[in-house]
């Protein structure tokens, strides 16, 4: 018995001796070091001098620093010269450089290797089969995404740019708010493994200016890669509400967050050297720069495009009003697939520069949500709102049951908040509030049944104890 408690001790302890190994510094040593003073990381201004309190200064700045010293005397105008320094303040070098703004080192004699493996690339038909476990409906969307990823996977893996230029196959995805247009990015993101930025475009202003810059976008992808330049340059950045950098009319000033940050992003689209900030959303001279190239990164952008069936109303009206064929005028006002019907000229009408549009081939629509999608958005996906409070209830030993009426009402009211299907949480949240609460108080309760009663506040939930036979409410 002492001998087995022994061993046990013994075990503990080995345990324990794994778990406190100092990774601290093993992780500091995947990080690249940044020259203190102008702030280039050592790819790019060479091996840098450690110096106390972990601060490292590249050979250049330590040269010029001594330069500045002449004969013993400092010449202030100098140090003003070196890079990145304005006033020199002595209680900085208190601060070391924080790890989001250092890059990963590059391993010696590591190749660039594609993030996603040709032969192990899921066909269109596999990965949309994924996203259908997690996104209801939306199947043309799911279809253009999945081809269009696939197919740019593909260009990256085998690196056919050079010799036949296969395009790039960034997209923009229109569809109203809440209808999952984020929601099938990041699956998608997660189905193939790669990084993903997901960004918003009401931010991004034009450099100088208040707000944050266009390479920023460029950043995030790289703080969600680790600061790994080489994996960034192969994931996918989401810019949603697009629609708000839309240019703006009768304007006379400068439109630095409108039509200007549309002319910033065009060399990002099509890919190109851009030197971005590490670990911060706008270039100084206190943040670290590195240059990624964005030829292999997937742009998403996405937007509810507010009034844009408004455009397509109009050209359509006035194309079919000529002649003897003419339509009735309000022919198109109740087509709930009016979005559909999407031209690069409409959105060219709504605000887009034509040269941005360039650079996004795949455009494609989202429906709105009805009462049925809503439904089983509630039930169907793998994590489902409903599974997930099942799961719940479930390690209390209770089994939860939301009638069809039940839902339907959810989704109902659901649908008059107009904000998709981010209102059904929502509105789940309030009434199961109080289940959540009772429930647990009392060891007797087996089975609850959600009714619409409840959710409508005209009644309670069916409530059936332990060992009761389950009846199903009519
Ligand atoms: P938006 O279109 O405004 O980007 P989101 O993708 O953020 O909307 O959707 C909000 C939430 O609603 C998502 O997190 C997801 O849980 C849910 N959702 C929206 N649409 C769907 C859908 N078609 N299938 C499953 N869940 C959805």
């Amino acid at each position: 018995m002492s001998d087995e408690k022994n061993m046990n001790e013994n075990e503990v302890e080995k345990v324990e001796t794994v778990s406190v190994e100092p990774t601290e510094e093993k992780q500091e040593d995947e990080y690249e070091k940044v020259c203190f003073i102008c702030r280039r990381p050592e790819s790019t201004a060479g091996k840098m001098i450690d110096l106390p309190n972990h601060i490292s200064v590249c050979n250049d700045c330590m040269q010029k620093s001594f330069d500045a010293m002449n004969n013993g005397q400092i010449d202030f105008s100098q140090i003003l010269n070196i890079p990145g320094i304005q006033i020199m303040n002595m209680s900085d070098l208190e601060q070391t450089i924080p790890k989001k703004q250092k890059l990963k080192k590059k391993k010696e004699g590591e190749e660039k290797k594609p993030l996603v493996d040709i032969n192990n690339l899921p066909a269109p038909h596999k990965i949309k089969a994924k996203l259908d476990d997690y996104v209801v409906g939306q199947e043309y969307a799911k279809k253009a995404i999945s081809v269009a990823v696939y197919n740019h996977y593909k260009r990256v893996a085998t690196d056919t740019m050079d010799d036949i230029e296969i395009e790039k196959s960034n997209m923009l995805m229109i569809g109203p708010t809440g209808c999952g247009k984020t929601y099938l990015v990041k699956t998608l993101a997660r189905i193939l493994d790669v990084p993903l930025a997901i960004t918003d475009a009401t931010s991004l202003t034009e450099a100088g200016y208040i707000g944050d810059d266009i390479e920023s976008v460029v950043s995030k992808l790289l703080a969600a890669a680790d600061n790994d330049v080489q994996k960034a340059e192969q994931g996918i950045i989401f810019i949603d509400e697009i629609d708000k950098i839309a240019k703006k009319k009768n304007t006379n000033q400068r439109d630095v967050s409108g039509e200007s940050v549309q002319q910033g992003m065009l060399k990002l689209l099509e890919g190109s050297d851009v030197e971005v900030p590490v670990g911060a959303n706008s270039k100084n001279a206190m943040v670290p720069l590195t240059t990624v190239n964005t030829r292999n990164i997937l742009f998403i952008c996405g937007g509810a495009f507010p009034d844009l069936d408004g455009i397509i109303k109009e050209r359509l009206t006035k194309q079919a009003s000529i002649g003897f064929g003419a339509d009735l005028k309000d022919k198109y006002d109740r087509d709930k697939t009016i979005l559909e019907k999407v031209t690069v000229e409409d959105l060219r009408n709504f605000g887009m520069i034509p040269e941005f549009l360039g650079r996004l081939p795949i455009v494609f629509t989202l429906k709105g949500l009805d009462k049925d999608m809503m439904i089983k958005i509630l039930k169907e996906p793998r994590n489902a709102i409903l599974k997930q409070y099942q799961k719940l209830l479930a390690l209390d030993e209770v089994s939860l049951e939301f009638n069809d009426e039940a839902l339907e009402a959810i989704a109902e009211k659901a649908i008059k908040k107009d904000t998709g299907a981010r209102a059904l949480r929502a509105i789940i949240e309030e009434f199961m509030l109080d289940i959540m609460y009772e429930i647990p108080k009392d060891d007797s309760i087996g089975h609850v049944v959600i009714t619409k009663e409840y959710i409508e506040g005209t009644g309670g939930p069916v409530i059936m104890l332990r060992g009761q036979a389950v009846q199903r409410l009519p």
